[in-house]
């Protein structure tokens, strides 16, 4: 074997580069302005301009396509560390893979020639359209329409919660082409451009968290598509959405890691700085336990992220297990440590002067998107029952 043991479990020195790299812009040029895009529910322009300025914008994009072609785990590793200092921010390069995954995973070479470029190069980003008012976990009870008319389609219906809706160019969306035809294989994936006749998005959503990443519902009024813009068969619109989130999920597990990340560093400072009973308060056992647990829990939802991510690049047949339990465990753990983070500040955590209020709210929606953890527990079930 050409690895040798001590290289296991310990990530190459370019990966830690990485990180070293990530950390400095977001530092310099994303934390500043965290709060604000909170406070104001306010897309991040600057931190956007930062991640574009360095390319961390939407890192997976394979260099035939002018990108940097940042590998499963390097995607996760930018956005964890955009993650620990703005969640919000984190969304960029998280929704850029998530909206062009389908066409990178199914799409003829001319649609990723076509609209692949100009995200890599900053111009663009890219929302994916699955979920609906009524069919948020059920997806395959869609009710968007594409009808069949010549040589294009004409799409009509609604899209619920998208992410980066309206500040994006381009959505990938999922609409039944056969109303007739079996569940979950009558569904075909198109991409839709901002702009297109008779396509709309409503008002931003007043959101928990992530306040600086708009959500909004997308509206078709019979927009025109040529078949140039569908995204793999006929058909198949389902299959690859739920693929693309076997890779995605990994993702958030990733941006849920940097959010407990954050909140733990910030915890630790306090802990250390804060005095009552004539000592910092880190010299109680009590807070010691409750910190050992964070990093504890933190630790291992990290290997989980970063296992999964391995598996994404190699596109392992249980990935389906692994992005679902990475994600599932990585929220959860983000859950409990926000929380306790509040906790560990008293007062402190619970007002805007720190950062920790923001983090607990921010880490709520990793638990909810790209499918409930409820969701992800019959993702693992289905797996476990199958083999
Ligand atoms: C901020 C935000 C951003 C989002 N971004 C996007 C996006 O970019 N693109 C996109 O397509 N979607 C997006 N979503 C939608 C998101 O993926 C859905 O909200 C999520 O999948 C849950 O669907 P739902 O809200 O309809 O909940 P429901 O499906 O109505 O679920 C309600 C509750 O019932 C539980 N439940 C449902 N079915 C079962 C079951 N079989 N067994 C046990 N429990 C069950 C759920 O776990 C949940 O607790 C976003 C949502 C939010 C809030």
């Amino acid at each position: 074997m050409s690895t040798s043991t001590f290289d296991l479990f310990q990530l190459p020195d370019e990966y830690e580069e990485l990180r070293a790299a990530v950390r400095t812009v977001a530092e310099e040029k994303i934390a500043l302005f965290a709060a604000d895009v909170d406070e104001q529910s306010r897309f991040p322009t600057e931190a956007y301009d930062a991640l574009r300025a360095t390319d961390f914008h939407a890192p997976h994009i394979g260099e035939e396509y002018g990108g940097v072609g940042a590998d499963a785990l390097a995607t996760c590793i930018v956005i964890e560390e955009v993650a620990r200092v703005c969640a919000s921010t984190s969304l960029i390069p998280a929704v850029n893979k998530l909206g062009t995954m389908p066409l990178i995973l199914a799409g003829c070479d001319e649609v990723k020639q076509r609209y692949l470029p100009p995200v890599a190069r900053g111009e663009a980003m890219f929302s994916y359209g699955l979920s609906e008012r009524e069919a948020g976990s059920d997806t395959a009870s869609m009710r968007t329409r594409a009808v069949a008319d010549g040589d294009s389609w004409v799409l009509t219906g609604q899209k619920s919660w998208i992410t980066n809706a309206g500040a994006s160019r381009y959505y990938t969306v999922m609409a039944v082409t056969d109303p007739d035809g079996p569940r979950g294989r009558n569904v075909t994936a198109f991409v839709v451009e901002e702009g297109d006749e008779g396509f709309t998005v409503g008002e931003p959503e007043r959101k928990l968290g992530i306040k600086g990443s708009p959500t909004r519902e997308l509206f078709f009024d019979g927009v025109r598509l040529g078949d140039d813009r569908r995204v793999g068969n006929v058909g198949d619109g389902l299959k690859i959405a739920l693929r693309t989130l076997d890779h995605t999920r990994v993702t958030i597990g990733a941006q849920a890691v940097g959010i407990a990340q954050g909140a733990l560093d910030h915890a630790l400072a306090y802990v250390k700085e804060r005095r009552q009973f004539g000592k910092a308060i880190a010299e109680f056992q009590g807070i010691q336990f409750m910190l050992a647990d964070m990093a504890m829990t933190l630790a291992a939802a990290r290997q989980m992220v970063y296992a999964a991510a391995a598996k994404s690049e190699r596109d392992d047949p249980d990935l389906s297990f692994f992005g679902a339990a990475a994600k599932c465990y990585a929220s959860d753990v983000a859950m409990q440590i926000t929380t306790d983070a509040v906790q560990l500040l008293g007062g402190a955590g619970y007002v805007r002067d720190h950062p920790l209020e923001r983090m607990m709210r921010d880490a709520k929606i990793t638990q909810i998107y790209e499918g409930t953890n409820q969701i992800q527990r019959m993702v693992m079930a289905r797996h476990l029952l199958r083999t």
